[in-house]
């Protein structure tokens, strides 16, 4: 284990300037406060933040970065606190430390939408200050390096998640020897069949080309020293895990790949760069369109090289990259270089301002600027190139949350993705702040905004619509839930009317008694199956009360007519109310809207805890006076009280119900209606008619010709209309038209 003077040297050999009393100070806390613990390895723990802070010293970092690194396990694994640590080190100092607390919890999550969400954490917590960043990155490479020590069983996870994120960090920042010795042990332990037939063929290249790189190097030094330039020419064999992956970008075999060679020439100036360029290209063959200049334009993490291939001596291709030493710098530690080095001065403690101008941590300011206004996320996802991401979708809530969905996802997705109570109660969205449908396909950094309402219950259809399986399955859920709870009103709508009826008292009690002799399991399914229609309420009335008497010959006494209340005049028609339950005055005040309140159900459009549909061919229309009735499995159909179709229910009274219109005043909900006109047969007649119905707003459904006379058409027109009133409205003024002749509605 390094000693405590040794780490401190390290630092002052760079940084002359150093704090040592800090340095000195956080290396005894931190091995205070790890005490015994140790590591998988079996070494103590505090080996690990002091490697940690060694590889720092490589970056040649700052004090105060080096002594983060000797703190930063300390609050998650010791009793160290915050404020201790504010109180000992300063401010600045716990607050790096505080935030690489946060992010080390990142480390434990491994779904694959959780990351997600996880990066947009670690990166908004390394915008803050890069040193958490470089601190991070040094602590996953110390992790890597003793990789092995894990259980297997976790090495995957670890090796997996560092291939995602943290090497195309290191490499987003341009800490390529970081990035690539990150890559190298991941890949080694995700792949280590392909790991060892790499290296294996490495080893055999290196044995047959032994003199080569020696070669190139010798060669290229003398040309260029004979032209008056000092260079330092450097091979190597490229690493691995770049081999392969160069192997599956290309598809060709490891015999195939040619340039495993690679050349840096170091030299003082950018003239020289160029100067040497023209060297390499006088003395061996180049490869056309291998040329590129990085010097005139950076790559964005603010790589700057020039890079050629040529053909060597024994035929292989060998990459040269040309560069100064300061580009050299960047190339090798990137945002660290900046770090430290600000127009070749020594930046010292105020690391994170002198960041500030480097373009890897613009690229990082920019891309967490944009996550934390919910803005579009695709830039940082295409060039970060985290493979992990590819087949998925990032959209924002209005609060700016995260949600990472599958491809294809649909607003609906999203609801569901942030809560099943959100999805359940969801009725629409607006996509970036326009109302949008809800099968609209969502893109990365959409804004998805849902509306909701209380009373909503998801549609079955939306199920086919929801491509997530969280979405589809609590979809099928509520919809199960919603089924059994209308026929469950129903049923009980449907068993009090016949309790009612043959005078019989009905309670939950009694219901429950009976359970077992029909067979269900509780008072919700035996409901439930008497509104499916399933079980008769004559039944569940003969189970209840055994002494009931069967209904013919309770109704044998007085003839059903008198039974109703009687028959009262109302525009003309006549119209009837269903016995027991309630006084004609008041139901006849129900169908009129005039009563605020009573025992009618309220209808409110078609929703509701019983499903509700109209009658067909000529439905009521809000201010109609109206009579429900009940059919098991079909829930309650609404008749307008002259309907002559309800002659049909004359014998079965248990199935009506009072019911009254419950339907706001702005409700743009309409209703149909059906009308019988006879018209002069007269050209524009037709179009009158159409006129008339269209200026007042009225739609036409339908137009069916029944009569063509000579001299008049009767025809029957379907319309949707509001309200009563609306539809009265057309009425009149179709009358007033002089080649309509009549106009009266048709209730089916
Ligand atoms: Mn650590």
């Amino acid at each position: 284990m390094m000693r405590q003077y040794e780490l401190v040297e390290r630092v002052t050999r760079y940084n002359p300037d150093a704090d040592e009393a800090l340095l000195n100070k956080a290396y005894v806390y931190a091995m205070q406060k790890h005490g015994s613990q140790t590591r998988a390895s079996g070494d103590p723990y505090f080996s690990h933040p002091l490697e940690v802070a060694a590889i720092l010293t490589d970056l040649r970092l700052d004090d105060a970065t080096i002594a983060v690194a000797l703190l930063h396990d300390t609050i998650e694994d010791t009793d160290a606190t915050r404020a201790e640590i504010d109180s000992l080190f300063g401010e600045e100092i716990g607050k790096l430390v505080e935030g690489l607390t946060k992010i080390k919890r990142l480390d434990l999550v491994s779904q694959k939408a959780k990351q997600a969400e996880n990066f947009r954490k670690l990166l908004l917590a390394i915008a803050d200050d890069v040193r958490v960043l470089l601190v991070k990155l040094a602590d996953r490479l110390h992790n890597m390096r003793t990789l092995h020590h894990m259980p297997e069983h976790k090495r995957g996870r670890i090796a997996e998640e560092t291939m995602e994120i943290y090497a195309p960090l290191a490499g987003r920042m341009g800490m390529h020897d970081m990035r690539e010795e990150l890559e190298d042990i991941a890949f080694h332990t995700l792949n280590p069949e392909a790991y060892e037939t790499i290296t294996d063929r490495l080893v055999d290249l290196r044995e047959r080309n032994r003199d080569l790189i020696l070669d190139i190097e010798t060669t290229l030094t003398e040309r260029l020293s004979e032209r008056g330039m000092a260079a330092l020419v450097k091979g190597r064999e490229k690493r691995p895990y770049s081999i392969f992956r160069k192997m599956q970008r290309k598809a060709i075999g490891f015999e195939q790949l040619s340039d495993i060679y690679g050349f840096r020439v170091t030299v003082g100036t950018v003239e020289a760069c160029y100067r040497v360029l023209g060297v390499i290209h006088t003395t061996w063959p180049t490869v056309p369109g291998r040329f590129k200049d990085y010097i005139s334009t950076p790559k964005q993490n603010d790589y700057k090289s020039i890079h050629t291939t040529i053909v060597g001596p024994s035929r292989q291709r060998v990459e040269l990259q040309i560069r100064t030493i300061s580009m050299n710098r960047v190339a090798e530690y990137g945002i660290a270089a900046h770090a430290l080095y600000k127009d070749g001065e020594f930046g010292g403690r105020n690391i994170a301002r002198h960041t500030e101008d480097c373009r890897a941590f613009e690229w990082l300011r920019r891309t967490t600027e944009l996550l934390a206004q919910g803005d579009t996320p695709e830039e940082f996802l295409e060039n970060t190139k985290l493979e992990l991401f590819h087949d998925q979708v990032f959209c924002f809530s209005p609060k700016g949350r995260l949600i990472a969905l599958p491809r294809g996802a649909t607003p609906i997705d999203f609801a569901y993705a942030v809560h099943t109570g959100i999805g359940n109660t969801c009725v629409g969205c607006k996509v970036n702040g326009k109302i949008m449908p809800l099968v609209t396909e969502l893109h990365n950094g959409d804004e998805v905004e849902i509306i909701r309402s209380p009373a909503q219950t998801p549609p079955p259809a939306w199920e086919a619509i929801a491509v997530t399986g969280k979405a589809r399955a609590a979809i099928r859920r509520a919809t199960r839930e919603s089924v059994r709870k209308q026929y469950g009103a129903l049923g009980e709508h449907i068993l009090k009317r016949a309790f009612a009826r043959a005078d019989k008292a009905y309670s939950e009690d009694l219901l429950e008694a009976i359970l077992d002799l029909l067979h269900q399991a509780s008072v919700a399914d035996l409901l439930a199956a008497v509104g499916r229609g399933d079980l008769s309420a004559q039944l569940v009335l003969k189970s209840a009360h055994p002494d009931y008497q069967d209904e013919r010959v309770a109704l044998s006494g007085p003839p059903l007519e008198e039974g109703w209340f009687g028959l009262k005049q109302g525009h003309g028609l006549k119209f009837r109310i269903p016995p027991g339950e309630i006084d004609a005055d008041k139901a006849a005040a129900n169908a009129n809207g005039e009563a605020e309140e009573g025992p009618a159900l309220p209808i409110r459009g078609l929703s509701g805890d019983i499903p509700v549909t109209f009658a067909p061919d000529g439905g009521a229309v809000p201010g109609d006076r109206i009579v429900g009735i009940l059919t098991p499995s079909e829930g309650l159909t609404i008749y307008p009280i002259q309907s002559p179709s309800l002659k049909e229910f004359d014998d079965q009274t248990e199935r009506w119900v009072d019911v009254r219109w419950d339907i706001d005043v702005n409700n743009p909900e309409r209703f149909p209606a059906r009308l019988d006109i006879s018209a002069a047969n007269e050209p524009g007649s037709l179009a009158t008619i159409a006129q008339v119905i269209g200026e007042n707003s009225g739609n036409i459904d339908n137009v069916k010709m029944m009569q063509r006379a000579s001299d008049f058409h009767q025809m029957i027109i379907d319309l949707e209309v509001w309200d009563l009133k609306h539809l009265n409205r057309i009425i009149n003024q179709l009358r007033s038209k002089p080649n309509v002749s009549s106009v009266s509605r048709v209730n089916g």
